[in-house]
């Protein structure tokens, strides 16, 4: 059976590297699944998810807080933002942070703050609520 090698870096390091079946990204216009044989094909990445069929078998999920991908001759590398597979994730962690921004996105619509500061906090919201997500996957 075909496979595709893919790798998920982020600024901080790898997170992902291996041979797959199939994947599926987050990409701006919506989810989109990967198979061997994939066009060329350049891709910027939103929150979301992604779903990695690994050769041995099983899925893995990871949280993907935005990037871009590069698909050319079965090799698939994201370059995300930030990344963290499900069981890698800290809940505890992310809670807090969805409540601090939520927070902070009462208090700018509030004080009528700049609209930046807003969207940051609802970045930041979309990002925890994501890992919130996909930490319970399996
Ligand atoms: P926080 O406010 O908790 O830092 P954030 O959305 O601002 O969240 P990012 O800037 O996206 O965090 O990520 C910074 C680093 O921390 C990255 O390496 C990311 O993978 C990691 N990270 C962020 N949140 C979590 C989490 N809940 N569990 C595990 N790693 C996390």
């Amino acid at each position: 059976m075909a496979t595709l090698e893919l790798k998920i870096v982020t600024p901080e390091g790898p997170v992902y590297e291996g041979t797959v079946n199939s994947v599926v990204l987050p990409g701006s216009e919506g989810q989109f699944g990967v198979l061997p044989e994939h066009v060329r094909f350049l891709a910027p990445l939103k929150i979301g998810e992604a779903v990695i069929s690994s050769s041995d078998g099983g899925d893995l999920y990871a949280a993907i807080s935005g990037g871009f991908t590069n698909i050319d001759d079965d090799k698939v590398t994201v370059l995300a933002d930030a990344c963290e597979l499900s069981h890698d994730i800290d809940v505890a962690r992310a809670k807090r942070a969805s409540e601090l921004a939520e927070k902070h996105i009462k208090e700018f619509e509030a004080e009528q703050e700049e609209v930046h500061s807003l969207q940051e906090q609802q970045a930041a919201l979309e990002r925890a609520l994501n890992r919130i997500q996909i930490s319970g996957r399996v």
